[in-house]
């Protein structure tokens, strides 16, 4: 894999970067504080292609490569990782399952609105009483006619409230365990379905999180999508890309943290002189400036073999496991090299710190991410 980044990719970084710069940074807080979605730049999302980054340009999508999504992803988390997290959410979950094994139908009908920014996308697998088992689940669809009625409910769903479509994933076949799970496409408006209580979170909170409720939702059949019965290992695939982006997300909030720290570092001056002359202050600023290098190579090797059409699924989760707890790091040193002032929302640092734990929780907690890179690293040893 060549590592460096070719002319267009610095160029894109740079004009996502300029936008975050420009577009986010000045509403980070007041985001966070109110908890709101700023749901007003999808069109400017759209133009810059970041509601379709990965999907053809025959759906209005931008058609860059994972290489490039995760860049794209990592300026944003640099700036503002909940608006990250709702852009990953969108473009690597609702809309990538459908853009993965929709049907030409369900992908003209639904990816070129969700690439223009007049749709939001969301995903829902995650159940109250099945998250990292997801396989459990208990929401079902039944049979009725020539369409499908879903009940129960979904929880975590980003955008489950703000969203225009969700993709759902319901047990149709109860008897057939994992091979017995469909995904549907329900549209925001159709009877039965309504977004549950919205999450008040720890981190994260510019990106709405919500449960959404199914009651004898009635959608017609050619709401499938993928063959019945192949909804939860569908599911499985998206998650494995899914993971580069929560990766790239790890690696943009990660070297946010640790440039808000390093800046802080050489204009506080203790006993004389810049902190960022003391060397313990120094051990941890290149400390996580390596880690960082190294998750951004990890991520990057991951996307460029989903470029190449191989399978990731193991180093998608090598990527998401080690990026994500490095951010942990970078954003904890960086609250503790603001000392004080880490600890109030006044410097950037306790932000990044708040929002960094979800990268360790969500499409996979890192036990989950050990559990999947130890049945490929290790099973096969047995
Ligand atoms: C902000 C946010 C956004 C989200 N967005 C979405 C979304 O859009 N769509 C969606 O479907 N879901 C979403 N989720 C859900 C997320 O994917 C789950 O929270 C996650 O998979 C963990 O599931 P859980 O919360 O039920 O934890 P649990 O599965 O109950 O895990 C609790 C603890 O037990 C550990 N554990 C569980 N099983 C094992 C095991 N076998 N071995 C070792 N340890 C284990 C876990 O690692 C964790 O530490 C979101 C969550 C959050 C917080």
């Amino acid at each position: 894999m060549d590592a460096r980044l070719t002319d267009e990719q610095d160029l894109l970084r740079r004009s996502i970067r300029e936008f975050a710069e420009t577009e986010l940074r000045p509403y980070v807080m007041e985001w966070d504080e109110a908890q709101h979605f700023p749901r007003e730049l999808l069109p400017k999302f759209a133009e810059l292609g970041l509601m379709g980054i990965q999907f053809p340009e025959e759906y209005g999508g931008a058609a860059m490569s994972a290489v490039d999504y995760c860049i794209c992803i990592e300026e944003l988390a640099r700036v503002d990782p909940s608006v990250c997290l709702s852009v990953a959410a969108h473009n690597g979950l609702g809309a990538a399952h459908i853009f993965m094994f929709g049907s030409e139908a369900q992908k003209q009908a639904y990816l070129t609105p969700l690439a223009a920014g007049e749709k939001l996308a969301a995903w829902g697998l995650t159940e109250a009483s099945s998250g990292s088992d997801a396989g459990a689940m208990r929401t079902t669809a039944s049979r009725d006619g020539d369409g499908w009625v879903i009940n129960g409910s979904k929880q975590f769903i980003t955008h489950g409230k703000y969203g225009d479509i969700i993709v759902v994933m319901a047990v149709t076949n109860k008897e057939r365990g994992s091979r017995g799970i469909s995904a549907f496409i329900v549209e925001r408006g159709t009877p039965g379905f309504r977004a549950g209580k919205k999450e008040d979170k720890l981190g994260m909170r510019a990106s709405e999180t919500s449960e959404v409720i199914f009651e004898n939702c009635r959608v017609p059949a050619e709401q499938m999508v993928g063959a019945e019965g192949q909804g939860f290992i569908n599911a499985l695939q998206v998650l494995d890309a899914g993971r580069i982006g929560i990766a790239a997300l790890s690696v943009g909030l990660a070297q946010g943290a640790y440039e808000a720290a390093r800046r802080y570092a050489f204009e506080r001056r203790q006993f004389g002189q810049p902190i960022g002359t003391f060397q313990s202050i120094r051990a941890k600023l290149v400390d996580n400036a390596t880690r960082i290098e190294a998750a951004r190579l990890l991520t990057y090797r991951a996307a460029a073999m989903k470029d190449a059409g191989q399978r990731m699924s193991l180093e998608a989760a090598m990527a998401k496991l080690y990026s994500s707890e490095i951010a942990v790091r970078a954003a904890e040193d960086g609250v503790q090299i603001h000392g004080g002032y880490g600890f109030v929302k006044d410097y950037p640092a306790e932000k990044y710190f708040r929002d960094v734990k979800l990268t360790t929780i969500g499409e996979g907690t890192s036990e989950i991410q050990r559990l999947v890179i130890a049945r490929q690293l290790l099973d096969s040893e047995k």
